[in-house]
């Protein structure tokens, strides 16, 4: 067995611990018995494969050594800013991941790079000189399942995202980074992204393009969805492109209706023994990604977002939501995907345009309380809270319950089966919304329950700072309005089908 046959084994072999494990150790061993790779040569590999991924040098076995090389440079331990540091000291690297990711592509183009980069293509012959840049320790991802032959390809891009998104999230809102004062060196030494050009070299048009592509791959869609979401976030012109093309463009909406979908059936077909987790590769981390990503879109323009969601997201995106909150509603995973449920719920009450669209904020997702405060603030647009009600309105009833003074219902009958409801009984919430409008007081209970713009999140988290409110409380009444919301639209759904 040749040292490609061996390293691919490891790679891809998986499925079968004692052996994995066994192959695992004989690429170590093999892999000693060359001097290890430079430093420099990982880069130049890297570099040049994105940079020419079908060109005669490329190989994606070589990449994946390349990439798992610069990976054992980083520093050890777990300081994310000392890793932040490292990664930014090689703006070289993500220059070109960036520009990788996001060149524009046919589909077919894109399927045959993939293939090119699958096989190794190296010249054999000088075993020396074709050992060392194979034998580094390759590098693996958890978050990639080693079946497919791609996967040293994925795993590679998907460490390389990683350290973009490094970067990126330690970057302040729509702020970009300072040329280095004094230096005239090239702009492959300076820092990345220095503005909108760097960050997307190839065009805020073309990497629309590009990421479309790349967001349907099985194995790493959804990591692009991670990526382009953090992009749209920092950069509300890259997601105002995305929801400007309107529903049926496939990134905008059908592609993470498709990664939530591959999620959801891997929840169906999940073995015996499996235990929700949050880094699961099949359920959690598409599901999360592809959520992260619908949520940070929003930056781009509330209003091209909210007519994609209102024309399409009901097609294209409702029936994955009806189903993803159909498998978190069980109480382990609710708690385990607790944002995740929230966000759901959230995306599920903007399609059925529950909430005002005035009141909605840019930031909502970086602060779980700003979510919460929403509920709150838009719990009278909900209609009446009791689930199995026949009545679709969202009007605002005057039946109200007396103790709470938050919850509206149609009719008595309708109070009176909520109060005992099986899954979200109202006796359970109503003493604890209760004990919330007291914390607050009177005046402040009226600011926070009515919808107005001028009364924003700001205030509402100085408010609840000044009067010591308990944010494990407010947790609870949030999520547990929200639960209500989602569930009626799940009734309402399946008995209007
Ligand atoms: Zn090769
Ligand atoms: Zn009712
Ligand atoms: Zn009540």
């Amino acid at each position: 067995m040749d040292i490609q046959d061996l390293i691919h084994n490891f790679l891809a072999g998986g499925r079968d611990m004692a052996d994995f494990e066994a192959k695992a150790e004989e690429g170590m061993r093999i892999s000693k018995s060359f001097a290890p790779m430079a430093l420099d040569t990982a880069l130049d590999i890297i570099i040049s494969t994105m940079q020419d991924p079908m060109g005669p040098q490329s190989c994606g076995l070589k990449f994946n050594c390349a990439v798992g090389r610069f990976q054992d440079a980083m520093p050890s331990g777990n300081s994310i800013a000392r890793s932040r540091r490292f990664v930014e000291s090689y703006p070289n690297v993500l220059r070109a991941t960036i520009s990788f990711l996001t060149r524009k592509q046919s589909r077919a183009d894109h399927t045959f790079m993939m293939k090119c980069l699958e096989e190794c293509r190296c010249d054999k012959s000088d075993i020396q000189a074709c050992g060392s840049v194979h034998s580094s320790t390759p590098c693996g991802d958890a978050r990639i399942f080693l079946l497919s032959k791609g996967a040293p390809v994925y795993c590679s891009i998907v460490i390389l995202i990683d350290h973009i998104l490094l970067v990126l999230t330690n970057m302040t809102h729509g702020k970009f980074r300072q040329a280095k004062k004094g230096v005239t060196s090239s702009r492959e030494e300076q820092h990345w992204p220095q503005g909108p050009d760097d960050l997307l070299p190839n065009g805020v048009v073309d990497s629309v393009e590009g990421f479309n592509v790349w967001a349907a791959d099985k194995e790493c869609g959804h990591f692009i969805l991670r990526l382009a979401g953090t992009i749209a976030h920092l950069y509300p012109i890259f997601g105002a492109e995305i929801t400007r093309r309107g529903p049926e463009f496939h990134l905008g909406l059908r592609r993470p209706a498709q990664h939530l979908t591959a999620a959801m059936d891997a929840y169906d077909h999940r073995p015996p023994w499996w235990e929700p987790s949050k880094d699961d590769a099949r359920f959690a981390i598409p599901l999360v990604y592809s959520l992260h990503f619908i949520g940070h879109l929003y930056t781009g323009g509330k209003h091209t977002h909210s007519a994609m969601m209102v024309t399409g997201g009901k097609q294209i995106l409702l029936p994955v939501l009806l189903r993803g909150i159909g498998i978190l509603s069980h109480p382990t995973m609710s708690s385990l995907f607790a944002d995740e449920f929230f966000e759901m719920n959230y995306l599920m009450s903007v399609i059925n345009a529950r909430m005002q669209d005035s009141l909605f904020c840019l930031e909502r997702l970086t602060d779980l309380k700003n979510q919460w405060f929403m509920v709150l603030q838009n719990a009278h647009q909900g209609g009446c809270y009791n689930v199995t009600c026949s009545s679709k309105s969202n009007v605002v009833h005057a039946q109200k319950c007396s103790n709470c003074q938050l919850i509206r219902y149609c009719s008595a009958k309708c109070q009176k089966e909520a109060w005992t409801d099986r899954q979200y009984p109202h006796k359970t919430i109503c003493p604890k919304i209760k004990s919330l409008r007291e914390q607050l007081g009177p005046s402040a209970w009226t600011r926070v329950t009515t919808p107005t713009v001028n009364f924003t999140f700001a205030g509402f988290k100085s408010l609840c700072t000044k009067k010591k409110i308990d944010t494990e409380l407010l947790k609870e009444v949030g999520m547990h309005i929200a639960c209500l919301q989602g569930f009626q639209t799940i009734y309402q759904e399946k008995n209007s089908s």
